[in-house]
């Protein structure tokens, strides 16, 4: 569903990503691993567009991301393109970004109302479903400063899903929750992998990595350092970096 091939993205003189290949399957989560600085969040900026790629090309569910083929030569898409192929792929970021004069039955109907136009009904009745699945049905009415940070990046969540996104793309979702929030933010994403959702996910949460994923991927200074089946990575990691990262994480 996801196909990176030789990604490279620098910003000025400094090279980020210095040609990333990765690949996941429908239904399959996988877990990004790295260092501060190790080009994490740009990888997942250039899956949705967010940046331009140097080199390299990706694509989600079949389609190039950002550009179009013509006549042998590949354009940059147009931003209303670009948006339309955005619809696909929900992105949930460390900070949660909800509208904060909005509930969170408005926040997660926003973009189905707004943006597909779709009926006021039935984007409320789905948007009150995708609460209850993240168990804050009872918080629809709600502004996100009346709601923890857990609560709000559950909203977060349900906001992306509210799309009917093909791929998830986490950035940090926990980092910024205090400790005794992480496992219920944790807890929804585990519901969403096992409902088949094809999720990449940037964590530090090694238990997260194990449990839920099915590859795990160990990015150092713009590449791949390895990757692997998520358990054999995380317990056996043939790299001195991987073991010297998972020995702080861990
Ligand atoms: P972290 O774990 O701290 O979130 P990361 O792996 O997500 O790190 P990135 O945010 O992708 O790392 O950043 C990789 C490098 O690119 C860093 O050195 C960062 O300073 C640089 N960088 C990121 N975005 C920009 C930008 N818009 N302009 C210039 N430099 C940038
Ligand atoms: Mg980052």
């Amino acid at each position: 569903l996801l196909v990176a091939r030789g990604v490279r993205k620098s910003f000025g003189k400094v090279e980020v990503l210095k040609g990333i290949d990765l690949t996941v399957h429908a239904g399959q989560v996988v877990c990004l691993l790295g260092p501060s600085g190790s080009g994490k969040s740009t990888f997942l900026r250039c899956v949705n567009h967010l940046e331009r790629l140097d080199a390299g090309e990706i694509w989600v569910d079949g389609h190039l991301v950002g550009y179009r083929r013509s006549g042998g030569r590949k354009y940059e898409m147009r931003p209303r393109e670009v948006a339309d192929q955005r619809r696909d792929i929900g992105m949930v970021f460390q900070r949660f970004n909800l509208f904060p004069h909005r509930t969170a039955l408005e926040n997660v109907m926003e973009a189905p109302t707004y943006v597909l136009g779709r009926p006021r009904e039935a984007v409320r009745q789905e948007a009150l479903d995708l609460l209850r699945r993240v168990g804050l049905e009872e918080r629809a009415g709600h502004r996100p400063g009346q709601l923890s940070g857990g609560q709000q990046q559950r909203v977060a969540i349900a906001r992306a899903l509210a799309m009917k996104p093909k791929l998830m793309l986490f950035d940090e979702p926990t980092s910024a929750l205090d400790p005794e929030l992480v496992g219920e933010v944790l807890d929804v994403m585990k519901d969403l992998a096992a409902a088949g959702m094809t999720m990449v996910v940037v964590t530090h949460e090694i238990g997260f990595a194990r449990e839920v994923a099915d590859h795990v991927v160990f990015m150092d200074d713009g590449l791949v350092v390895e990757a692997g089946p998520a358990a054999e990575l995380i317990a056996r990691p043939r790299h001195e970096r991987t073991r010297a990262f998972l020995a702080k994480v861990l």
